[in-house]
C-alpha cells in the first residue's frame, strides 16, 4: 500500500489506521450485515454510534454538561449565518475580530443579520498576527464576540483566548479543534467543519452553551435553528452518518494516543521543526509574527517565486502532495493536521533543505 504525505489544508489527510478500520468495517458494521452508510439514523445501531461519538468528543474535550454538541451539515460557512441568526436577536449587536480570509467571510455574513462593530484587525500587518487582548475594542452591549483562533490560509493563530468580560465569544475552530485541549467553558460556541481534524468533509461540529440556545430571528429556517437541532439530537433531518460514524473512529483515535494533550505534544514539535528548517534557511520564509504562528498551516515563499513550481513537481515525486499555498496568497503551504506524522514533517524538512541546496 503506497500512502503519501498529504499537506492538503482540507479535506485533509486522516489517520490511516482509522481508515483501515472503516475499511474493515464497510460491508458489515459489527455484525449488524449492512454498512453504517445503509442505516436508519434512527436505528439503534446507528444511535448507537451517535452517542458513542457524542460521549468521546465530550471526554476529550471535557465539554462541561451544560453545553449541547451538534453533529449538523453546511459546513462552518453554514455557521456564519447561523451564530448572527441565533444569537444576534439579544442585542442587534455583534463584535467580530478580523484576522484574515476566514473572518472577512464570517464578518460579511455576519452583517447580513446584525449590526457588525469591528473589534479588532490585523489588517494593517497584511494579517500576518493577531490583536493583542489590549487592542481590543469590546462593546459591553455586543450579543457575542466571534473570531477565528486559526486563520488557514494566512496561518495566524490567536496565542491566547480572548476576554469578553461575559460577552459570548463564538470561535470558528475549523482548523484547529482537537489539535490540542483547549478550555471550552471561555467560550459561547466552538464550531468546526469537519474535513480537517475531525473527519471527512460533511460534517460539522457545533459545541453551544445551552443558556445560548433560543428563539432565532424571524424568518430563520427550521434547519438553521440551534433550539431545534437541539431538541432533536441533530435529527431533525437526516444527519451525515457516515462523517458521524467516521468522526467517531477519529475520536476513538485521538483517546488510544493520550486524548489532546498526547496531541499537542506532538503537534507542537512538528510545527517547531518545520518554523526552525524555515527560520535557519536562507531560501525560506514564513511571515507570521512568532508567537502567532500557527500549529497547523504553516505556509512559507521561497526566495525564488520562479522555482515554485519546480518545487512542487520534485516534491510530489518524493511523495510529498498538496503543498501549493492558497490562489490568494501563493508560495507554499503545509497544514500539518494531528493525522500528519512527524515521519511526515521530517521528509518534508529534508526534501526542502536538498532543494536548497540544488537550487539556492
Ligand atoms: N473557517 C475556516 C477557518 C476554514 O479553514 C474553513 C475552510 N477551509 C472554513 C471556515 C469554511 O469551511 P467549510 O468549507 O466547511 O464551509
Amino acid at each position: 500500500m503506497a500512502r503519501v504525505y498529504n499537506f492538503s489544508a482540507g479535506p485533509a489527510a486522516l489517520p490511516v489506521e482509522v481508515l483501515e478500520r472503516a475499511r474493515e468495517e464497510m460491508v458489515d458494521w459489527s455484525g449488524s450485515g449492512m454498512s453504517v452508510m445503509e442505516m436508519s439514523h434512527r436505528g439503534k445501531e446507528f444511535m448507537s454510534i451517535a452517542e458513542q461519538a457524542e460521549a468521546d468528543l465530550r471526554e476529550l474535550m471535557a465539554i462541561p454538561g451544560d453545553y449541547k454538541v451538534l453533529f449538523l451539515q453546511g459546513g462552518a460557512s453554514s455557521q456564519f449565518a447561523m451564530v448572527p441568526m441565533n444569537l444576534a436577536g439579544a442585542t442587534g449587536k455583534a463584535d467580530y475580530i478580523n484576522t484574515g480570509a476566514w473572518s472577512k467571510k464570517a464578518i460579511a455574513e455576519g452583517k447580513r443579520y446584525c449590526a457588525v462593530n469591528l473589534a479588532g484587525s490585523s489588517e494593517d500587518s497584511k494579517f500576518t498576527t493577531a490583536p493583542g487582548q489590549a487592542d481590543l475594542a469590546l462593546s459591553p452591549d455586543a450579543a457575542y464576540v466571534h473570531y477565528t483562533p486559526n486563520e488557514t490560509i494566512g496561518g495566524v493563530e490567536f496565542p491566547y483566548i480572548p476576554d469578553t468580560a461575559g460577552v459570548p465569544l463564538v470561535a470558528d475552530m475549523s482548523s484547529t479543534m482537537l489539535s490540542r485541549p483547549v478550555d471550552v467553558s471561555r467560550f459561547g460556541i466552538v464550531y468546526a467543519g469537519a474535513q480537517k481534524n475531525i473527519g471527512p468533509a460533511g460534517l460539522t461540529v457545533v459545541i453551544v452553551r445551552g443558556d445560548l440556545i433560543g428563539e432565532p430571528l424571524a424568518g430563520t429556517p427550521t434547519m438553521f435553528s440551534y433550539a431545534t437541532q437541539a431538541e432533536t439530537g441533530s435529527m431533525y433531518n437526516t444527519p451525515p452518518t457516515y462523517a458521524w460514524y467516521l468522526a467517531g473512529l477519529v475520536f476513538q483515535w485521538l483517546k488510544e494516543r493520550g486524548g489532546l494533550a498526547g496531541m499537542a505534544e506532538v503537534n507542537r514539535r512538528k510545527a517547531e521543526a518545520l518554523y526552525q528548517a524555515i527560520d535557519a534557511s536562507g531560501f525560506y520564509t514564513n511571515p507570521v509574527d512568532p508567537p502567532c504562528r500557527s500549529w497547523m498551516n504553516v505556509p512559507f515563499t521561497l526566495a525564488d517565486p520562479n522555482l515554485d513550481s519546480t518545487f512542487l513537481q520534485e516534491a510530489s515525486a518524493a511523495g510529498l502532495k498538496t503543498l501549493k499555498g492558497h490562489r490568494s496568497v501563493g508560495g507554499m503551504r503545509a497544514s500539518i493536521y494531528n493525522a500528519m506524522p512527524e515521519d511526515g514533517v521530517q521528509a518534508l524538512i529534508d526534501f526542502m533543505a536538498d532543494f536548497e541546496k540544488r537550487n539556492g
